[in-house]
């Protein structure tokens, strides 16, 4: 017998293959670390003994690298699947609907990549339709930015519609307002656990060493913010106001079946970034604007790997610190069904989308809310859930 005694509705993503880990508080408790199973979340410091899961951040035991991730994953699963832990675990489990869920772990250093080749060749072909859809770097690099840690929010905060400079090619001159093309970005994030000193390079075959789990992340991006401020150096205040992420982090462990090569990667990578095989993950990604699906981006379809943007991060010897969180970019698919954003979906604002209650958008309006949710194919034919980030759009606060 391989399945645990816990509670487990049928078609739940979150089976004993799963076992993603998050930050919880429970009622009268403090926030502390906890697995969850079907839908119920598993205290770890009661459970297992351990006080660096009595912290109300994964950082400390992220920290702790992946020798220990693979034991106490190990553990997790034994005390799940023996009826004989039953009498003595069971007390540990708490409704999730009793408990609240805060940001998994403490942001370090967050970045995000621009992976996707459609993604890149919409947006050349909607900026820049005079010249080539990829700019050269493109199939030479995984192009990125540094954004801003310390606004990474957790699924289900509210997003204040935001304000800044922006300019339209009709206007003269700037104005200052709350941004009018306020658009989502589905990405993938990878969370770093262990570091690496500066100086050194993280190769692509250490990837497994050093990042720890994957989360769902929206890119929330004010359109016309970003278009007037982004020359010359990238995206800044029309990125920079919040970025929303999944409670859950899916351990890399649970996505081993979830392999897939990406697609083929033409011209040859400089050595850095090469790998024998590039694996990706064939994550079936879902986008809905209040409660109806917009899109369906598939993360398999993403050019770079994860390791290959790992090692890109680390070949100047910057350093990883426990915590980093580096995104994919936007997924995007080579179907219309499967933009990841709106400025595609709409193509810019041009081709609104309808609902079924008549009402259009082409970007979010003011009470919106936005979903991102995902699953992965795991062993034996279980589904690992990915859970979802969601977060609803307020009027600016201005
Ligand atoms: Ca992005």
């Amino acid at each position: 017998m391989n399945d645990t005694w816990a509670p487990v509705p049928a078609g739940s993503g979150f089976g004993i293959a799963n076992l993603p880990y998050g930050v919880f508080t429970p009622p009268g408790g403090a926030p502390r670390v906890g697995v969850r199973i079907g839908d119920h979340v598993l205290d770890l410091a009661a459970a297992l003994g351990d006080d660096v899961f009595a912290r109300p951040s994964l950082n400390p035991f992220m920290a702790q690298g992946r020798a220990n991730w693979s034991q106490v994953r190990e553990r997790i699963r034994e005390l799940l699947i023996d009826e004989s832990h039953r009498s003595a675990v069971e007390p540990a489990l708490h409704p999730l609907n009793t408990v609240s869920l805060h940001l998994p772990f403490e942001v370090a250093d967050y970045i995000d990549f621009y992976a996707s080749e459609h993604h890149a060749t919409n947006l050349g072909r909607m900026f820049r339709p005079d010249a080539a859809a990829l700019l050269p770097n493109w199939k030479h690099l995984p192009v990125g930015y540094h954004g801003r840690a310390g606004t990474v929010v957790v699924s289900g905060t509210d997003i204040a519609r935001p304000c800044g400079q922006r300019k339209t090619p009709a206007d003269d001159t700037p104005t200052f307002g709350p941004s009018a093309k306020l658009d989502v970005e589905v990405e993938v994030g990878f969370v770093v656990g262990t570091p690496s000193p500066l100086g050194s390079r993280v190769a692509t075959k250490d990837f497994a060493e050093h990042v720890f789990g994957v989360c769902l992340v929206n890119d929330w991006s004010a359109r016309d913010i970003q278009a007037w401020e982004y020359v010359p150096l990238g995206p800044f205040l029309g990125k920079s106001f919040a970025t929303s992420i999944s409670p859950w982090i899916v351990p890399l462990d649970a996505l081993d079946d979830a392999r897939v090569p990406t697609p083929p990667q033409e011209p040859e990578l400089m050595d850095y970034l090469h790998e024998s095989e590039p694996w990706g993950l064939d994550l079936d990604l879902a986008l809905a604007l209040n409660g109806q699906e917009i899109s369906r981006p598939p993360y398999a379809r993403m050019y770079y790997s994860p390791a290959q943007m790992l090692a890109h991060t680390t070949v100047n010897g910057a350093a990883l610190r426990t915590g980093d969180l580096y995104a994919s970019g936007t997924v995007s698919g080579p179907e219309p069904g499967q933009r990841g954003s709106l400025i595609e979906l709409t193509w810019n604002g041009t081709e609104p989308l309808t609902f079924a209650d008549g009402s259009s958008r082409t970007f979010l309006a003011d009470g919106d809310t936005v979903t991102i949710t995902g699953t992965a194919p795991g062993p034996h034919g279980a589904q690992i859930g990915l859970g979802e980030v969601t977060g609803t759009i307020i009027a600016a606060q201005e």
